[in-house]
């Protein structure tokens, strides 16, 4: 039988924790969410008929801080997916050092197939139904799959009839209600980022790289642009309109052009169209999933010929493909890091609206490379003197940090302060 999405994750925590010595007591009140909502959102379509849609919050730890994490609209949300995730933002927060906790959220729908007044409907109806159990020192929401700016907005709209005005209740804002420079962004700047640091690492540079991205959403087209503008060659694309390879490399500007009048990658020009179940086994250097989870699994693992797999989306790698990588020596960046770039600059925003100040572009840009530099040290530090993958060393940096706020603000015993690293 497969794992579900969380016992994937508990796999990967598992795996860290043993290293720490955490216990199977510490680690089932670690693993465990404080909080699992589902409600149902009733609207009125456009034609008039009446549509429910289920709609769900996973709060899973805040021992760091309040909680942070995406609301994301796909026809395959599902309470497993939404805890998994919620785990994930924990985890992920806690890696990168912001004084957050983790959460995630979802309503089941097909947001291509609702009118923009429906998607209006149903985002309000949503926050009617939670509003008690978000806030800016709660849980703060912001955009994933299908979800974004727009959304963002309605939410501080209808969140703030209840509360008063609190552009604070979410990231990932339009510029005009409180949004930050560079947030859009954000998450494909990050995963460009996290691919530079490994390759210098291994002595390398991403201009000598063939890269191959699947997904050109938001995460996947700004780390396509800014590995682009690094010199790297991206040979191989995909969406949901299917695949595309360049074996010269693409003309990424161009794309996007295209993508911007089209929608789609789709009839591109001067590509050869490919098998999208293929994508993730073209010959290249470096492997991004930046689209959907669970996309690398032991049926295509040993297929792979990548020597390393970026992960810009949430849980690509399932465990078995994750040992299968790891054994054929590919070098995989783990999502919990390599796609914080979101959540650090949406951690930037929720500070400039606490404040009512606002940083320069620059000043974010600047800020958010300090951050992933600073990660990666850590990390690489701990896969280096515990002769671990770079998973399981941000699963122990995260653990650790986590297990120690808890301990110190006394919600567990003190057998979670012997814990060495992560101060
Ligand atoms: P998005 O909706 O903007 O883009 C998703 C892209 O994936 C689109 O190009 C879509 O066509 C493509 N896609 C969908 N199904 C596909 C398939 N079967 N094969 C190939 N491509 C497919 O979403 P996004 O915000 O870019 O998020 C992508 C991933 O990154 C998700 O896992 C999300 O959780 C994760 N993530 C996003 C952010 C963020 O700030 N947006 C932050 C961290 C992690």
């Amino acid at each position: 039988m497969k794992a579900s999405a969380s016992e994937g994750t508990h796999y990967f925590f598992s795996r860290a924790s043993k290293n720490l010595g955490l216990g199977t007591r510490l680690e089932k009140v670690m693993i465990t969410p404080r909080r699992e909502v589902k409600v149902e959102c009733c609207i009125e379509l456009d034609n008039k008929e009446l549509a429910v849609f289920t709609g769900y919050r996973v709060q899973h730890d805040n021992s760091r801080g309040p909680m942070k994490g995406g609301l994301r609209y796909h026809p395959d949300v599902d309470p497993d997916e939404v805890t998994s995730l919620a785990s994930l933002m924990t985890y992920k927060t806690a890696v990168v050092n912001l004084p957050y906790g983790g959460a995630k959220g979802g309503i089941a729908c097909d947001p291509s197939k609702l009118s923009h007044a429906e998607l209006q409907r149903l985002t309000r109806v949503f926050v009617d139904e939670i509003h008690d159990i978000i806030g800016p020192h709660q849980d703060v929401p912001a955009p994933d799959m299908g979800t974004n700016a727009q959304t963002m907005a309605w939410i501080v709209d209808q969140y703030s009839k209840y509360h008063g005005w609190t552009p604070s209740v979410v990231t990932g804002k339009p510029i005009e209600l409180g949004g930050s420079a560079g947030r859009e962004a954000a998450t494909g700047r990050g995963v460009a980022m996290a691919t530079e640091s490994v390759l210098v690492d291994h002595g390398q540079h991403v201009a000598d790289q063939r890269f191959v991205i699947q997904g050109f959403g938001n995460v996947g087209s700004w780390a396509a642009k800014f590995i682009a503008e690094r010199g790297g060659k991206i040979v191989a694309l995909s969406d949901l309109s299917g695949a595309i390879r360049n074996k010269d490399g693409f003309d990424i500007e161009k794309l996007l052009a295209h993508v911007q009048v089209h929608g789609i990658i789709g009839n591109f020009p001067d590509a050869e169209s490919i098998n999208p179940n293929e994508l993730l086994l073209e010959e290249c250097d470096v492997l991004i999933p930046a689209a959907l989870g669970h996309v690398l699994t032991e049926e295509n693992a040993r297929d792979v010929r990548a020597r390393y797999v970026i992960e810009g989306a949430n849980g690509p790698t399932t465990p078995e493909a994750d040992e299968i990588m790891i054994k054929k020596g590919i070098t995989i960046v783990p999502d919990i890091f390599a796609n914080a770039g979101g959540v650090i600059v949406s951690y930037f925003e929720w500070v400039q609206n606490i404040q009512q100040f606002r940083w320069t572009e620059e000043r974010v840009n600047a800020e958010l490379q300090t951050v992933m530099h600073q990660a990666y040290n850590e990390l690489k530090g701990i896969a280096k003197s515990n002769g671990c993958d770079l998973r399981t060393a941000a699963f122990m940096l995260a653990i650790s940090r986590i297990a120690r706020a808890t301990a110190l603000r006394g919600m567990e015993n003190e057998n979670f302060c012997l814990l060495g690293f992560g101060k």
